[in-house]
């Protein structure tokens, strides 16, 4: 594996934010409307310190493991966490310790693990997630399919108090076509307007888009971007 340095590192933010600031003036926003996570999964700490150093506020990680491994060495200036991998309910204890939000919520199960668990603290909070949508269909993916999404939003709503879902999020499909990674975002943002409409909830976050699509995101509607390769350099899981 590379690892870059904190200079590249930074230089590779900076164009980054460059291009997320111009995908987002093309659909009418501005960069301040679009939050960029750094994905670290399979980084070396040096690299997240660094990249946190340049100014990443929030960190992706896809195994829980792997959190655990990085925080009990971290220094310094903290960033937020998010879990952003497919999350088995027995590690559900472990990612509430770690993580500041799930990004993958995708079954009642889970959300019924982490509602048990968080009713056991003495002090209630409430902790937030985003629901994973597996918008291209694509088998191997992880997510709740499209129609089966305001089931799930509803037992979460009536069985789950503490846990508050604030946003939408899904992977784009494996592939170049553009047209058909599109349609993926734009069924995301469909269903950010249509699940709002009919929870009431405020659903502020759609986290799409990742290195290679994360500008066709923006111009779909995205506020969260996912980059890891763009920032970090390869990865060899
Ligand atoms: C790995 C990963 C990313 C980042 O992928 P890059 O192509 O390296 O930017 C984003 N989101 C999820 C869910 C991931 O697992």
């Amino acid at each position: 594996m590379v690892d870059l340095s904190q200079e590249a590192i930074g230089d590779n933010i900076g164009c980054v934010r460059e291009r997320i600031e111009a995908a987002a003036r093309r659909s009418g926003r501005t960069a301040d409307d679009v939050t960029l996570l750094g994905v670290s999964k399979f980084q070396p700490v040096e690299s997240l310190l660094a990249a946190v150093h340049c100014g990443i506020k929030l960190l992706g990680e896809s195994r829980v493991q792997e959190a655990e491994e990085k925080r009990s060495v971290w220094t310094g200036e903290n960033p937020e966490w998010h879990m952003i991998g497919h999350l088995q309910r027995n590690k559900a204890r472990k990612a509430l310790a770690l993580f500041d939000c799930i990004e993958s919520l995708d079954s009642a199960e889970l959300a019924e693990a982490l509602e048990r668990i968080l009713n056991e603290a003495q002090e209630k909070r409430s902790f937030p997630v985003f629901v994973e949508i597996n918008t291209s269909g694509e088998p191997a993916k992880h997510g709740v399919l499209p129609d089966d999404a305001l089931k799930l939003f509803d037992t979460i709503m009536q069985h789950c108090p503490s846990i508050t879902i604030e946003g939408l999020m899904t992977i784009g499909p494996l592939t170049d076509d553009e047209c058909a990674i599109r349609a993926s975002f734009s069924l995301l943002r469909e269903m950010g307007n249509s699940l709002r409409n009919r929870t009431g909830l405020y659903l502020k976050h759609l986290s799409m888009g990742m290195s290679g699509d994360f500008e066709w995101a923006i111009e779909e509607g995205s506020t969260f971007v996912r980059v890891g390769t763009g920032i970090f350099g390869i990865r060899t899981p």
